[in-house]
């Protein structure tokens, strides 16, 4: 499965699935096929040790991860992920999809991501603090604003932003607003960032839906992972005439079919830390989430969630990819056959990266736009996008994943070709 002696990646695991992803694109290349292997490989992978003094005295270590996979169009992009399940394998397949979400957007710059394997939860904010600074120490060798920007993805947020960029400046002697993105505004922030992945899906989701004919007015949308971009996008798509008939978040999962009230599901999930307890409707089975009838699934939380049997129960019409590859490779199959369309991560949860090019631009000038303009300038790119990716589909016959894939790869293996070897 692998070329690489440090990864033992498996059909359905992530850097797999990442894998297969580009064996299917690869008859659509044309000559650049010649480049494709650069694909299979990431660039740099840096492993790092990160020992911090717990409060009660200990020592503990952490193991942390900066994957540049690609800086042939720009610098490496992409969220940094604190969670007790990261690998090296999974943050490798984190980073290459940034370089073909990248691309397929046509933001400058390349794929990287970063983990710390950690449940944050456990930490005071004193440890998440210390564990953050000799984090961002660490991959201070490789990261920087025309090197590598990082930027937030689950379990981090603007406040671990504010303390990557706080340590970077330190180190390097000088103010480096735009290291990171998704920083609070005080620090060089985009207004839009944090809804801006939310944002995105509900942009791309729109533009699918009337490619399909799936009417947006009482529309039953299901939401699995209910944090930042899950429920960004569930309320966009309430407040548009969709109704939320399903959640699941890591506290448990429940179901309304008339449709959940939204502003009370927040406010329950902002007091209570998720959607257990939730009044409003009936909890249901984990399991069971997946049996809810709908017309666009939104998987929102992690990747692996829809496997080949999962696709098999699955009822809905079109699936959107909030989530970084939440579908395997054989689930992605059975949809196929059942006639579900998906809409790939790549393009569906672009809207946040986007943001952050946003805000990079703006730190570089130090000038800053309205929200207006940002909210304008995002749905310009997606739905454009969106489009391009769409018509690639027909014009191939192919499905939108290895459409938005086509069009990405091509951009990538085009610079390449351009750039040539070095030396
Ligand atoms: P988040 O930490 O804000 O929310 C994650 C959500 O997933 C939470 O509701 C959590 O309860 C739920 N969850 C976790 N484990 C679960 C499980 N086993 N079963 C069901 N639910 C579970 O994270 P986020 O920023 O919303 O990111 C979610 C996904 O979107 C990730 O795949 C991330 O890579 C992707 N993404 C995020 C951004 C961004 O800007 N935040 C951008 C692009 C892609």
């Amino acid at each position: 499965m692998s070329n690489l002696s440090f990864v033992s990646p498996t059909r359905n695991s992530p850097w797999g699935t990442y894998l297969s992803q580009i064996d299917a694109v690869e008859p659509y290349l044309g000559r650049l096929s010649r480049w494709v292997e650069t694909l299979r490989r990431p660039k740099r992978a840096l492993i790092v040790d990160i020992p911090i003094e717990l409060d009660n005295g200990t020592v503990a270590h952490f193991e942390g991860y900066r994957v540049q996979h690609s800086l042939t169009r720009g610098p490496g992009k992409g969220g940094v992920r604190y969670h007790p399940d990261v690998t090296l394998e999974e943050v490798m397949a984190l980073s290459g999809w940034m370089t073909i979400k990248n691309a397929a957007v046509n933001l400058p710059y390349g794929g990287a991501k970063g983990g710390i394997r950690v449940e944050p939860k456990m930490l005071s904010q004193k440890e998440l603090e210390k564990l953050t600074r000799r984090y961002t120490s660490e991959i201070g060798l490789i990261i920087g604003p025309n090197q590598d920007i990082p930027a937030p993805d689950v379990n981090t947020n603007g406040k671990i932003m504010a303390w990557m960029m706080d340590t970077y400046s330190m180190n390097v002697g000088a103010t480096s607003t735009g290291v990171v993105t998704g920083k609070p505004i005080e620090l060089g922030g985009s207004l839009g960032r944090v809804a801006a992945t939310g944002r995105g899906v509900f942009v791309v989701g729109r533009e699918a839906m009337r490619r399909l004919g799936i009417e947006m007015e009482g529309a039953r949308v299901a939401v699995q992972g209910f944090g930042n971009v899950g429920s960004i996008a569930a309320k966009m798509f309430a407040s548009s005439g969709a109704s939320i008939v399903a959640v699941q978040d890591h506290t448990g999962s429940i179901a309304n079919t008339l449709g959940f009230d939204m502003a009370a599901l927040l406010a329950h999930v902002a007091e209570h830390g998720g959607v257990k307890g939730f009044q409003g409707g009936d909890v249901i089975a984990n399991e069971e989430f997946w049996d809810q009838p709908s017309d666009v699934l939104i998987p929102a939380a992690l990747e692996g969630q829809i496997d080949e049997q999962r696709a098999r129960r699955i009822q809905t019409r079109l699936v959107l990819e909030g989530a970084n590859g939440p579908t395997t490779p054989d689930g992605e199959a059975v949809l196929a056959d059942r006639g579900i369309v998906v809409v790939p991560d790549v393009i569906a949860n672009a809207g946040g990266v986007t943001v952050s090019y946003f805000e990079w631009v703006q730190d570089f000038s130090s000038f800053f736009w309205t929200e207006d303009e940002i909210n304008l300038r995002l749905d310009k790119i997606l739905v454009g996008a969106f489009k391009h990716i769409w018509e690639t589909g027909e014009q191939h016959r192919i499905p939108l994943r290895t459409a938005a894939f086509t069009v990405a790869c091509s951009r990538v293996l085009q610079a390449r070709e351009e750039r040539g070897l070095y030396p």
